[in-house]
């Protein structure tokens, strides 16, 4: 049998008896020294959408799909003047939500969820937003992305947000090894983040992947707190 092959299947083994492979066990160290370089870089990273009450970062982070967070902190302030609580929003019809909400794309499809998604509060919660993961994915337009947010903005409860800065530089960094989907890495993630540093984590991603590894220039390696302990997976590409 390749040696490869062998050690594949010891890893396998591994796992298997719950037990931490040798790969997991360098990107668990490769995160903790990860987490503490970002930290020092970004100490005061947050969540960029502003909201002062649960259940309005529900409505923003549905607003927030394919649009800039700075676009949906201007237009929640139209939107609030208008319908100011769950309630207001929960009686609105979808078209009245629709015409302020335009400016940030897939206005109905936003506006029909967040009227249906308060409409479920307001029913079942008493205008209150659940802090139960698996209660928050049944509301109409979260997915695992919102309700992890929620869950470690609101009630400051472990968790992994993966967005697409997040998916992208724990790629380049080699802390997941080419996984692109949202719930893969979220997955790849939790076995090698400690569940308290999750959140911050994620918003330092964020941050880091706006100013410095960024999509759409040639990530800056050259000023980047990781630059010596990242894998540049898929860099040289960029820079050709
Ligand atoms: S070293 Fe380069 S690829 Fe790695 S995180 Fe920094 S900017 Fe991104």
């Amino acid at each position: 049998m390749a040696k490869e092959e062998t050690k594949k299947n010891a890893e396998k083994n591994a796992q298997k008896n719950g037990k931490t492979s040798a790969d997991e066990t360098e990107k668990k160290k490769l995160a903790l020294e990860v987490i503490e370089r970002l930290k020092k870089e970004y100490p005061d990273a947050d969540c960029t959408l502003d909201y002062n009450e649960a259940w309005k970062l529900l409505v923003s982070v549905r607003l927030a799909a394919q649009c800039t967070d700075a676009r949906v902190n201007v237009v929640v302030q139209d939107l609030y003047a208008k319908f100011p609580d769950v309630e207001a929003l929960a009686d609105a019809s979808v078209e009245e939500i629709e015409e302020i909400v335009r400016p940030c794309g897939l206005g109905h499809s936003k506006a029909r969820d967040i009227n249906a998604c308060m409409k479920v509060l307001r029913d079942q919660y008493q205008g209150k937003v659940p802090d139960d993961f698996d209660a928050l994915l049944k509301l109409p337009g979260v997915g695992r992305k919102s309700a992890n947010l929620i869950m470690g903005d609101v009630f400051h409860k472990p968790a992994i947000v993966t967005d697409t800065h997040c998916i992208r530089l724990v790629n380049r960094i080699g802390l997941v090894d080419g996984i692109k989907e949202p719930a893969k890495v979220e997955k790849a993630l939790w076995k090698i983040i400690p569940p308290e540093e999750g959140s911050d984590f994620c918003h330092r991603l964020v941050e880091h992947g706006r100013d410095v590894c960024t999509a759409r220039t040639k990530p800056h390696c050259d000023v980047c707190c990781l630059q010596d302990i990242c894998a540049k997976n898929g860099v040289a590409k960029l820079e050709s």
